[in-house]
């Protein structure tokens, strides 16, 4: 039996095959668990499970209000076990328990509460103007989609199983969530939270298993209704296809290489802090990290200096010990990844101005082979790959620039539009920079802040559509409109003659 196995329709059990998989912890490489792996005969019978809950079962029947309570519950629940909840993102994915104790759970939880919020107040019915003539009643009806998969990455796995879940449930939809390979745990430790607030057997499922073969069956099995994906934009196209057989709806989050913009009017204290959490919070693997710091010309020199100074300050090691500010990246391969990525920005641009290796001198039994220093390349052109890839590591590149306007220019150079900032002294002038910029989300003096109830999304090929927010609630609901003529003799159906004057 698996360590951790999978939740189909209200119970936990092994994948058919009966085989498992081997999740382990980055920061020691040593084994954490058993995980069963699903594959494409265990995503149907989630699939198909789910399918049940929405078609017989009283979920998509219960009043908002009803929903709401259940999802409170589970909030609550999340609460009750965050403890261990923390230990287990921060082992399973590298990320640091400090992070999972103040922004992973706790984020988790009010993705849970907004979305109950959205269940009780957005109404289901909306009346709309009718018309004189022919007379008319109109109105809309917003109801759920039925299945909605979702499949999700490594980075943040907790919140991400969240973001997906809470308002497919919300709206009144039934669930299958697929977590990434490489951290699948904490996401299958939500069966227990849902069988204890009483959520109904099917509502929810959770498999972990390959991309390749579980993932792509939650993206095209015929059953599914809506489709939603966090994780590269390679991935992404894929499941656009894969979505596609069915005509299913698709939501997309994917990849970004955000701009921060620091004016020359910007407070440096704070400009040089929101940069580096913007870059290095969870070792840049965010998004929506802001990867390249545009900064202008007359504060470049000052800038840099504050930037390498405070990044050598921050504390690599052990992701359990509070004190860690950076733990490993997620795995050898994304270490690895950098390593490629840094090599690549020494032939382009030369030495970086701090970082560029694995850190020395971490305590004995931590795997420094998936570790890698904060590190910056200043004096980057926008065109270099470095600055136009997203790595998805600890690199920071610095580009400086002569103009607000040049600036917005080269923040909209990228493929991507998920995220971006403007540190300025001057709110006026901060918004007419993020006026231009082509991204879903701007920070002004500050950085990586995303609530439940304000819209999380990109331009671009950073994704397709809106999570959190009451945008995020509505790609949960199908919309119908009704059209009611109130009947009245054929005086009321003049139109029919555009057929025919004989029917
Ligand atoms: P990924 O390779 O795209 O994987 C994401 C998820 O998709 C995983 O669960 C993965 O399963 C699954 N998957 C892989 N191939 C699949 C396929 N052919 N069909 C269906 N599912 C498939 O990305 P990642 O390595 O986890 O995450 C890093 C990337 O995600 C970065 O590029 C980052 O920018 C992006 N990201 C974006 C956001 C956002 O909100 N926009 C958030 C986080 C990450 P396996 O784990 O089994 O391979
Ligand atoms: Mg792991």
């Amino acid at each position: 039996m698996a360590d951790y196995q999978l939740f189909i329709d209200g119970e936990y059990c092994d994948a058919a095959s009966g085989q498992t998989f081997t999740t382990s912890d980055p920061a020691t490489n040593e084994a954490i668990g058993e995980v069963a792996k699903a594959d494409k005969a265990d995503a149907a019978r989630a699939v198909e499970a789910a399918r049940r809950a929405f078609d017989e079962g009283p979920w998509p029947k219960m009043s908002g209000a009803e929903r709401a309570a259940k999802l409170r519950k589970v909030a609550e629940l999340i609460g009750t076990k965050s403890e261990k909840l923390a230990e287990m993102e921060a082992r399973d994915g590298g990320g640091t328990v400090k992070k999972a104790t103040f922004a992973d759970i706790p984020g988790a939880q009010s993705a849970f509460e907004w979305f109950a919020r959205c269940a009780e107040d957005q109404p289901d019915e909306v009346e709309l103007p009718g018309s004189p003539f022919p007379p008319s009643q109109n109105w809309v009806n917003y109801e759920p989609h039925g299945v909605c998969t979702g499949i999700i990455p490594w980075n943040f796995p907790f919140i991400m199983a969240a973001w997906k879940i809470a308002p497919a449930l919300a709206a009144g939809n039934t669930s299958v969530i697929k977590p990434a390979s490489f951290t699948s745990i904490t996401a299958l430790m939500l069966g227990e939270v849902f069988q204890e607030a009483d959520i109904p057997p099917g509502v929810v499922n959770v498999i972990a298993g390959p991309g390749g073969t579980a993932g792509e069956e939650l993206a095209s099995h015929p059953m599914v209704d809506k489709t939603a994906f966090t994780g590269s934009t390679e991935v992404g196209r894929r499941i656009m296809q894969l979505a596609s057989g069915t005509v299913k709806a698709v939501t997309l989050e994917l990849g970004g290489k955000s701009a921060n913009i620091v004016l020359d009017d910007a407070d440096l204290d704070i400009a040089a802090a929101a940069v580096l959490f913007g870059t290095f919070f969870h070792n840049g693997q965010v998004c929506e990290s802001g990867t390249r710091a545009l900064v202008h010309r007359s504060i470049y020199d000052e800038f840099l200096s504050l930037l390498v100074d405070r990044a050598g300050k921050m504390v690599i090691g052990n992701p359990l010990d509070f004190n860690a500010d950076l733990g490993p990246l997620v795995s050898r391969g994304q270490a690895e990844t950098v390593e490629r990525y840094v090599a690549l920005g020494r032939d382009e641009v030369g030495e970086p101005i701090c970082g560029g290796s694995r850190p020395d001198g971490l305590a004995e039994g931590l795997a420094a082979e998936n570790f890698y220093r904060p590190t910056i390349f200043a004096g980057v052109d926008n065109s270099a790959k470095i600055a136009q890839e997203e790595i998805f590591g600890p690199v920071l590149c610095v580009i400086p620039f002569d103009s607000d306007e040049e600036a917005v220019a080269i923040a909209n150079d990228s493929i991507y539009g998920l995220g971006g900032g403007v540190q300025s002294g001057s709110l006026e002038r901060a918004r007419k920079v993020a006026a231009g910029m082509r991204t879903g989300t701007v920070w002004i003096n500050d950085y990586h802040l995303i609530s439940p109830e304000r819209p999380f999304g990109g331009y671009k090929q950073s994704g397709i559509g809106r999570e959190l927010g009451v945008e995020g609630y509505n790609a949960y609901r199908q919309v119908k409109h009704v059209h009611a003529n109130p009947g009245g003799g054929r005086d009321n159906y003049m139109h029919f003659s555009a057929l025919s004057a004989n029917i």
